[in-house]
């Protein structure tokens, strides 16, 4: 099963995708703690998006696409992948589109957790993660950039009938399951 987790900064991805991860034996490919993991190695990628990850703005649409697409040959994703965090722009979806054909690859559900604005924020601000990301002004420079950039990804899979729209308004465990209850 492939599944991309879609949805705002603080709606709870990371979270979900860990559960969906362990229930369903299928590995979480996440662009963020790709490139934080980067950051933290000093590799040549983490030292080329660290600016743009502590603006909170999005690193470049070829750098990404091209880290997923060689990251998605490994054997551990043959049976599936659980996305989050990508794909981010609509540039991204359409590359992305290639790349699953190239792979023989499909994808099967599109799981978009909705959160109000103002819960997000002060989930994010209350999780206390440490990321140089967090802090009030890169939380709304993140929102802003979700609106306008990566919002409209949800159109592009809602159009391939895929999308599957979860309330992300409650505890973990109702939240995990609704996505699940929607899968069957
Ligand atoms: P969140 O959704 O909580 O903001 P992520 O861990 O998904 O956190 O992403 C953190 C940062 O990593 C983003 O603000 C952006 O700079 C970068 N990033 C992650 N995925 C992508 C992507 N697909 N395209 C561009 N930038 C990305």
């Amino acid at each position: 099963m492939n599944i991309i987790l879609f949805g705002p900064p603080g709606a709870g991805k990371g979270t979900q995708a860990k559960l969906l991860q362990d229930k369903y034996a299928i590995p979480h490919l996440s662009t963020g703690d790709i490139f934080r993991t980067a950051i933290k190695n000093e590799t040549p990628l983490g030292v080329k998006v660290k600016s743009i990850l502590d603006s909170g703005q999005l690193v470049p649409d070829e750098t990404v696409v091209d880290l997923v697409a060689e990251e998605l040959k490994a054997p551990k994703y043959d049976n599936g992948f659980i996305l989050d965090g990508f794909p981010r722009t609509v540039p991204q979806a359409e590359a992305f589109n290639e790349i699953a054909a190239n792979q023989n690859k499909a994808v099967d559900a599109f799981v978009v957790l909705t959160v109000p604005e103002k819960e997000l924020v002060s989930r994010i601000l209350s999780r206390g993660q440490g990321r140089a990301d967090d802090t009030e002004e890169k939380i709304k420079t993140r929102l802003e950039v979700y609106r306008s950039e990566t919002e409209p990804v949800q159109n592009y899979y809602k159009a391939k009938g895929v999308e599957k729209e979860i309330n992300g308004i409650g505890t973990v465990e109702e939240i995990f399951d609704r996505i699940t209850s929607s899968l069957h």
